[in-house]
């Protein structure tokens, strides 16, 4: 196993921490950090949508014509374009505001909706980078705890084939890599 990899398994899922970027993986759906216009964006929305390609953006273009903006904390559903990845589920994450505001009740609903509708469509590997701890300025050390116990807490209920979580920096797969066997055990 590479220094920038762990797998184990939780209940019957393969778990999967990885340092990379999430445009590159094949599981059957990845995650988008979106923001509620699901208009596009920069960090990881941006490289999904450049990497995607125009289809995305026009399939989340529908969905706000008819849905309307998207709430923090819940999650649509589009095809992965040009991706590997057969669909992308784009979630909202809340905005730091020093956590009195709700932020960690909303960033554990974010992961599980994201899950629960992967689930209600069939999907059985899916890929999740760190939700809002990029522009949205969540602590990395409260935001893992968060997406390792969301995962967790649906797992109890659901199994998948695979969950990969994605860490675009060292320094981020190195906080999941010393909590993930305390948290998925
Ligand atoms: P948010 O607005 O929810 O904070 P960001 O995209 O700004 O979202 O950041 C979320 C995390 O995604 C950050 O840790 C950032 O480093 C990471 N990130 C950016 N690009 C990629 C990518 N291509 N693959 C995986 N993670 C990425």
């Amino acid at each position: 196993m590479k220094d920038s990899s762990i797998e184990l398994i939780y209940k019957d899922t393969q778990i999967k921490v990885l340092q990379d970027d999430i445009t590159k993986q094949d599981t059957e759906a990845i995650v988008n950090a979106a923001n509620s216009s699901l208009m596009g964006g920069g960090g990881v929305d941006g490289a999904i949508h450049r990497a995607g390609g125009p289809q995305i953006l026009e399939e989340c273009k529908e969905i706000r014509k008819t849905k309307g903006k998207c709430p923090t904390g819940e999650a649509v559903i589009t095809s992965g374009g040009n991706l590997r990845a057969k669909y992308v589920i784009h979630t909202v994450g809340p905005i730091w505001h020093g956590g009195d505001n709700n932020e960690p009740q909303l960033l554990k609903n974010a992961y599980k909706n994201s899950l629960i509708l992967a689930y209600n469509n069939n999907i059985n590997s899916i890929s999740f980078p760190s939700i809002s701890t990029g522009a949205y300025r969540y602590p990395i050390e409260k935001a893992s705890d968060i997406a390792l116990t969301a995962v967790k807490e649906i797992l109890d209920k659901h199994s998948f084939k695979e969950i990969r979580f994605i860490l675009f920096s060292k320094n981020d797969f190195d906080i999941y890599k010393r909590k993930i066997n305390h948290i998925l055990k």
